[in-house]
């Protein structure tokens, strides 16, 4: 039997075929869940919509996180069509260009504002209402990157936002786990999307993980999305309250690995 067959999942944050959720969402459908998607305005709605219904989507609705009214509609739209459902998918994160590029000394009150409400206050506006419609034993997780724990050049306001998003994880892993509802972050390798493009110097990143992360090459869409698959079934039932990390080289040195060593040297 597919490991998530008669499972719903609610997906935030779908943007194109590029996107990391859509990566996601191709590995939860391959095992028999059945997905919902939101977006973001009418212009992602063209990309959207055709790609969630590939996938036998009914479930597709509007959905800007920075506006409660929205997030109450999609949740009574979800419970009108699935009642309850299994997997809430967060892969969301906003910050204005200005404040990806140059120093992180720079940012505005604003662009704090902005990328804090958007990036990381969502997962607890997206998972408050949810809630009540979730089944015992469901999963929710949360996109993350590396720039929280260590400076990544020009992530700058987006790391500070990833760190809140990953301490909300564990705050609200510990807030759910009594009802059964498992709450974890995967912390992604680079990999070139919409998103990314936003980030100033993105190409030095896939370049630098190239050389230095674990595997030595740059990971792909789908290698996210077998994680998330991981995390949205049984096969974790007792995993919450973590970051996941997809060669994201957290534990590598941010050193340059020389390509040829001379024999006998350390
Ligand atoms: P993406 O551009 O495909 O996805 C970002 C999504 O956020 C888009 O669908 C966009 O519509 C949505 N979004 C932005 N503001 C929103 C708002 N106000 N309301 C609702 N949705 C909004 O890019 P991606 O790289 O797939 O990003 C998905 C997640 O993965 C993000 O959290 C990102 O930080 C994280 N991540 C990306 C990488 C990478 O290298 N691409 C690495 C690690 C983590």
């Amino acid at each position: 039997m597919a490991l998530l067959s008669g499972k719903k999942a609610l997906i935030f944050g779908v943007a194109n075929e590029r996107s990391i959720a859509w990566g996601i969402a191709q590995a939860l459908h391959r095992e028999g869940c059945e997905l919902g998607f939101t977006f973001l305005g009418e212009a992602l709605e063209k990309r959207v919509r055709p790609l969630a219904e590939s996938v036998g989507s009914k479930l597709i609705l509007p959905c800007d996180v920075a506006a409660d009214a929205q997030i109450d509609a999609v949740y009574s739209e979800v419970a009108k069509a699935w009642g309850k459902f299994d997997v809430l998918v967060h892969a969301i994160a906003f910050a204005k260009k200005e404040d990806l590029a140059g120093d992180y000394v720079s940012t505005s009150r604003d662009g704090f504002h902005l990328a804090m409400d958007v990036s990381a206050y969502s997962l607890v506006a997206i998972t408050r209402p949810a809630v009540p419609l979730l089944n015992p034993g469901a999963s929710i997780f949360a996109l993350t990157y590396y720039g929280s724990e260590k400076v990544s050049p020009h992530y700058n306001v987006m790391g500070v936002a990833k760190a809140a998003l990953e301490a909300s994880v564990r705050y609200l892993a510990s807030d759910l786990g009594p009802k059964g509802i498992r709450v974890n972050a995967i912390s992604a390798g680079p990999i070139k999307t919409l998103a990314a493009s936003g980030i100033s110097g993105f190409k030095d990143k896939l370049k630098m993980a190239a050389a230095n992360n674990p595997l030595r090459r740059t990971i792909l869409q789908e290698e996210v999305g077998n994680a998330g698959l991981y995390l949205a079934s049984h096969l974790s039932s007792a995993v919450t309250g973590e970051v996941h990390y997809v060669d994201a080289g957290a534990n590598i040195m941010a050193e340059s690995v020389p390509e040829e060593k001379k024999e006998g040297e350390a």
